[in-house]
């Protein structure tokens, strides 16, 4: 496999810097967590943008959070058809295995794939509307979102209800997994929904009764 080169120096840098410090420091928690296994208490699915930086925001340390990121932090609905499903899988590891008593999804401001739905859906994007284009295909679980608000909001307001829609379209999908569905059901499982501003540092949570986000 040649294709595959050594380490950048830049990371590789920085790594023996983590290894001299943070991790000498800790050298007994890294060994339990190692030899104890994870006990996550949530499962956090967050987009893929680098701006998004959960463990800081909720200063979590390491075996804290089981994270999934994807592009728009999207969780597609429950179809059980033989095919590979990255996120899916995700979501049944941390209900089915590690019992998570949270599911967090978080959306965020400034989304690049709900802004290349928006895209999509206008007409601008034609690129992404080609049955080859990953994203475009992934960006389509956030169709039920668009339809509910796209008779009134439009452009840049359209975009920003819609980082909130790809928030609640992930809700709605989780309870069509069987085994979310029950654990939510028997109370040993809570979904959650939260909206990060990445330039003023908000954090909103999806309250369902009122079907609003409101601040935390
Ligand atoms: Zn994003």
């Amino acid at each position: 496999m040649e294709h595959a080169r050594p380490l950048p120096k830049y990371l590789a840098q920085r790594y023996a810097g983590w290894k001299a410090t943070s991790y000498e420091d800790n050298k007994a928690w890294y060994r339990r967590l190692a030899s104890e296994g994870q006990h996550p208490r949530a499962m956090i699915i967050s987009c893929c943008d680098s701006r998004v930086h959960v463990t800081s925001i909720f200063g979590a340390d390491q075996g804290e959070f089981f994270i999934h990121r994807n592009i728009a932090n999207l969780v597609p609905a429950y179809e059980p058809d033989g095919n590979q499903h990255g996120t899916s899988a995700a979501v049944e590891y941390a209900v089915t295995a590690l019992k998570v008593a949270h599911v967090i999804v978080m959306g965020h401001s400034s989304c690049g794939g709900v802004r290349g739905f928006y895209d999509m859906a206008t007409g601008a994007a034609p690129e992404l509307q080609e049955k080859s284009s990953f994203v475009g295909r992934w960006m389509d679980i956030l169709k039920p979102g668009y339809d509910r608000i796209k008779d009134r909001h439009s452009g840049e307001d359209c975009v920003d209800h819609l980082e909130k829609e790809a928030v609640k379209v992930s809700l709605d999908n989780l309870m069509t997994f069987p085994f979310v569905k029950d654990a939510v059901e028997e109370g040993e499982l809570s979904l959650h929904g939260i909206w990060h501003d990445i330039g003023q540092g908000d954090l909103s949570f999806y309250n369902g009764a009122k079907d609003a986000f409101e601040a935390v």
